[in-house]
């Protein structure tokens, strides 16, 4: 089986009803998809956060075998210079490989650990044109009442909002269900230490992004104000060179690889063994389509349990994106929520069916 031919699809959904984290709003989704071809007949489906550039296709895809995928995803990652672009190609071989040998992926990984995630409830924005505070319990109490046993928040829009908008949610949710909050990088260290303060009264699950994921010395002055708060961070960062720092210094308690940012399963595989050497817990980001996803559930599925196992171990969180995203929900197949939980896909390759008329329809 060799590959014949790659092909980027740079995606748009527009948002109809615009949301902001602390940063932006939202008014469309946008991703990139990647089918790779073989001379077999079989495709596979990537998600990457880029394209990589025809030249590198033809010199280091073109006529490969998708067995090669890490010298396929080295050659095209260039050491940490070009990963966001080459996650989708790699994740595509996986899917491929699954394919020829009819396994699903977390079997060609080694195995699965789990048969399915606790999900948490990734939402809660800022609703425009919509009272924020009053907004936000309607939609935390909506996912209480689903079945979530976790969700996230945005916060970052300032102390005196930020504690507004957590009371209100925890007092939506009740003290059953678990809160993070998310402030995008919003802050420097002396207003998200100011914020957090005033946050720890309402039982953050973690508080994600205070400042930006390169400001090492920013979290350790955090994590010294908020000594019993997680904070999480890096879902930015690409390649395992980049996650090195944030590892080593334990400047965050979580890291938040993104499977479609960082470098693919092959660059997931090499964050978690240093992050877990060090003693650093690994709860995957995923914002983004059906394909980031699946791949996303079947790399959980595959990720070390705690050593020694707890009797009540530290849940393996997956995101699930509860915003308004048709590349999540009418792309491909979907991956429903129950009970609080995602059920890992069972293949072969990542058991992604892409609708090929919204694929069109969505496509710049
Ligand atoms: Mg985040």
């Amino acid at each position: 089986m060799k590959i014949s031919e790659v092909i980027h699809y740079s995606l748009s959904y527009p948002v109809k009803k615009p949301y902001a984290n602390s940063r932006t709003y939202n008014r469309s989704r946008r991703i990139t998809m990647v089918e790779v071809k073989t001379d077999s007949g079989l495709v596979g489906w990537g998600e990457s956060s880029g394209t990589v550039s025809d030249a590198d296709i033809e010199q280091f895809v073109i006529g490969k075998s998708p067995f090669d995928y890490e010298t396929i995803y080295d050659n095209l990652g260039r050491g940490g210079a070009n990963c966001r672009a080459a996650c989708g190609v790699e994740i595509a071989l996986w899917d491929l490989i699954g394919k020829a040998l009819d396994q699903p992926v977390w079997q060609l990984l080694g195995g699965k650990h789990r048969d399915r995630v606790l999900a948490y409830a990734s939402g809660l924005f800022k609703p425009e044109g919509e009272d924020h505070a009053k907004g936000l319990s309607e939609e935390a109490t909506r996912y209480r009442d689903m079945g979530f046993q976790a969700v996230k928040m945005k916060m970052g829009f300032g102390p005196d909002i930020d504690e507004e908008i957590v009371s209100a949610v925890r007092a939506s949710i009740g003290d059953d269900v678990e809160l993070a909050v998310d402030a995008n990088c919003a802050y420097d260290p002396a207003r998200a230490i100011e914020s957090g303060r005033r946050m720890m009264a309402y039982d953050l699950l973690w508080y994600e992004e205070p400042i930006v994921p390169t400001d090492v010395d920013g979290y350790a002055m955090i994590k010294q104000a908020l000594p019993t708060c997680r904070l999480a961070g890096a879902e930015g960062l690409a390649s395992s060179r980049a996650f090195r720092e944030v590892i080593q210094s334990r400047a965050m308690d979580v890291i938040q690889p993104d499977i479609s940012i960082a470098g693919g399963f092959t660059e997931m595989k090499r964050v978690a063994a240093m992050a877990q050497a060090d003693h650093v817990r690994v709860i995957p980001h995923m914002w983004g389509g059906c394909v980031r996803l699946a791949a996303t559930l079947h790399y959980q599925a595959t990720m070390q349990p705690d050593y020694p196992a707890p009797l009540n171990p530290f849940p393996c969180y997956c995101e699930y994106d509860m915003t308004e995203n048709g590349l999540r929900t009418e792309l491909g197949t979907r991956y429903p929520m129950e009970d609080g939980w995602v059920a890992i896909p069972d293949g072969p390759g990542l058991g992604v069916e892409i609708n090929r008329e919204k694929l069109e329809e969505y496509t710049r």
